[in-house]
């Protein structure tokens, strides 16, 4: 067994490991802690160059003490957007691209590591609330433990996610609420004892998935971890895991002491963390009528509020807003310049790069990481076809 306990991220009293949780009785996050002299041992960079490429290789910071719930979750490749670098005269611009991965999204990798943990102590029906991605992963990896979900989105879910989770056999509803609101009748659920509620970080081992993102960064990156990284922030997962992850490379001797600064991107319908930052608090409010096209970051209140805002202070980071604008203007660019298509919480990332390369927050020749975490072909996208008779075209006119 590699945990050796949770803890609470709040006040950090101590869990057991080997058990089902949810939150801890602060009602904060835990945080899984490992035996990291033990892992010392075996993960070498020799090592792990050796293992086969995922999210699995990292077996000594993992949780799981089965064989993994798998459908094939690849290392995600970085991918560079040379013109849209040149664009705004930076050297180099990379794409960590999680859209590659089962059901595409970086959920994948969460959902993957939370259903493995509840198949290895016996649940048998999950729950939770979702704008979209996350509920299709835990259909899909429900599915392949013969677990049963339950998944309620809010309206504006897109259309293929709420069809794609219903495709993997899960109970899905659409509800008239935001995400916060569809957690609430999940809560009242799990309490009622009719589910296990994997709402984001109100179980400890999504974040232990979606780490796996910064340990596969540092080791593309040749152990050197970049300037900066921008991340778009809902419930905050990747960028908390990550930031946790780091630690542990550390501690196990695969890192040393640099770390990037962490860039939290919100949209400016929905940006309850810049708020925070912005006002120095240590907890974010609600933020009240949430709208955004980038639906993966619509997430009014997380759970997770003060570990986000600890770790983008801690690293001299910011988090920053982006219009709905600014967001299709990036989408639509890196389409044509580098025949990329992100994702719309990949657009307000990359709009929110620019942004700080604007402000002078970041310079144009530091390594910068974006985060793309879907495939842009998960969400609708404007028409510019134009209609055509073939009997009257003509070919030199096209
Ligand atoms: C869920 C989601 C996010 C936000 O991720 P968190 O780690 O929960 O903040 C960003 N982008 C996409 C595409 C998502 O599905």
């Amino acid at each position: 067994m590699n945990v050796t306990y949770l803890e609470c991220s709040l006040t950090g009293e101590r869990y057991e490991a080997g058990v089902p949780h949810n939150l801890s009785s602060a009602g904060k996050p835990l945080l899984v802690r490992y035996d990291l002299d033990g892992a010392k041992r075996t993960m070498t960079r020799e090592s792990l160059a050796s293992r086969e490429p995922g999210m699995w290789k990292w077996r000594e910071l993992l949780p799981n003490d089965i064989d993994p719930v798998s459908l094939g979750e690849v290392e995600t490749p970085l991918v560079a957007l040379p013109n849209t670098a040149a664009r705004e005269g930076a050297s180099t611009l990379l794409v960590k691209d999680e859209g590659r991965l089962p059901t595409g999204s970086f959920k994948a990798r969460g959902l993957a590591m939370a259903v493995t943990m509840a198949k290895q102590f016996g649940t048998d029906r999950m729950a939770m609330p979702t704008n979209g991605n996350a509920g299709a992963a835990l259909a899909a990896y429900g599915a392949r433990a013969g677990i049963e979900t339950v998944v309620v989105c809010p309206a504006e879910t897109p259309e293929t996610n709420v069809t794609e989770t219903a495709a993997y056999g899960a109970r899905v509803y659409v509800a008239d609420g935001q995400i916060d609101e569809c957690g609430a009748l999940v809560g009242k659920g799990a309490a009622e004892g009719l589910w296990f509620d994997c709402s984001t970080l109100k179980e400890p081992y999504r974040l232990e998935g979606k780490k796996v993102m910064g340990f596969e960064l540092a080791e593309q990156l040749g152990w050197e971890l970049p300037d900066a990284i921008f991340y778009p922030t809902g419930g905050g997962t990747g960028l908390i895991g990550m930031w946790k992850g780091f630690d542990e490379l550390e501690a196990v001797g695969l890192i040393g002491s640099k770390r990037p600064r962490m860039y939290a991107v919100q949209a400016e319908g929905c940006a309850p963390m810049v708020r925070a930052f912005e006002n120095g608090d240590e907890f974010a409010e609600r933020w009240e009528n949430a709208a955004t096209v980038a639906t993966g970051i619509r997430v009014p209140k997380a759970v997770g509020d003060f570990l986000i805002l600890r770790a983008v202070r801690e690293s001299g980071g910011a988090a920053i807003a982006v219009s709905e604008e600014a967001i299709l203007n990036a989408v639509e660019d890196a389409g044509r310049d580098d025949g990329f298509l992100l994702c719309p919480e990949g657009g307000a990332v990359l709009a929110a790069w620019r942004k700080a390369l604007a402000e002078g927050l970041v310079g144009r020749d530091e390594q910068v990481v974006l985060f793309n975490c879907a495939n842009g072909n998960k969400y609708p996208l404007p028409d510019r076809s134009k209609r055509l008779k073939l009997a009257e075209a003509t070919a030199s006119r096209l």
